[in-house]
């Protein structure tokens, strides 16, 4: 089941989307099912259970005597991410998704220079009009790319945004369209600020129940969860 939704994903998806299967509240089993059927990037929102999963992993890897076991799974954390919970995500993930203020951006990058490392990720814009959202505005987007600051140790690959919870196409577009309009501020400074690297070009949008209007809007990454795992028990 989990592994014919992700091959069909996989053959409705054009080559240049990539699907980041969001396994958040689901067990490992879930993402071994998936695993097998070719998924390789995962994605989780909760610093626990991120590094519960990747404890069981390493788990499963002495039981069954094969420490290469999924090595090549990826991990991307999509979450609202506290500064104080840096260490149980930062040294496990491929890509951080969610950065959503100037705050946790900063702390990341003195994490990265403290651990020899240059943490990629993608800035979450506030684009949605649902409160309880989070994100950059406009405003702060300009403020990172213009400003003196350096981040040495962070990589900023793109955008992340996540439209109005609604089943209405119009204002999820509009939302979607404000996110490439963010996109335009970012384009806008490659070659002008030493914080947008000249490959900045990851744009992730799109989830199961909006993905088809994300891909058809140009999105490089869909983040789907209940499509493919059933609906969470939260
Ligand atoms: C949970 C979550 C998703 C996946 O949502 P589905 O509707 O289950 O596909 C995508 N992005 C973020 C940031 C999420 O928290």
């Amino acid at each position: 089941m989990i592994g014919e939704v992700i091959k069909r994903l996989n053959g409705e998806l054009p080559a240049t989307v990539k699907l980041v299967a969001v396994s958040k509240f689901h067990p490992f089993e879930a993402i071994q099912e998936a695993y097998e059927a070719g998924q390789r990037i995962f994605a989780e929102s909760r610093p626990q259970e991120l590094l519960a999963k990747v404890r069981r992993l390493e788990e499963i890897r002495i039981e069954r005597g094969e420490p290469d076991y999924m090595s090549d799974i990826e991990w991307h954390f999509i979450g609202h991410l506290q500064t104080n919970k840096l260490k149980m995500v930062l040294p496990y993930v491929s890509l951080v998704q969610s950065v959503d203020s100037i705050r946790l951006l900063e702390a990341i990058d003195n994490w990265g220079a403290a651990n020899g490392k240059v943490i990629n990720v993608l800035l979450e814009c506030f684009i949605s009009s649902d409160e309880t959202k989070q994100g950059l505005s406009e405003r702060e987007l300009t403020d990172i790319f213009s400003g003196e600051k350096t981040y040495r140790n962070v990589r900023i690959c793109g955008l992340m945004g996540m439209a109005t919870f609604t089943d209405n196409e119009d204002v999820i577009r509009g939302d979607f369209q404000h996110l490439l309009d963010m996109q335009q501020i970012l384009h806008d400074w490659i070659g002008e600020s030493a914080n947008v690297p000249s490959e900045c070009n990851e744009l992730s949008f799109g989830m199961s129940d909006d993905y088809p209007i994300a891909v058809e809007m140009g999105s490089t990454m869909v983040r789907i969860g209940s499509m493919i795992f059933g609906s969470r028990l939260y």
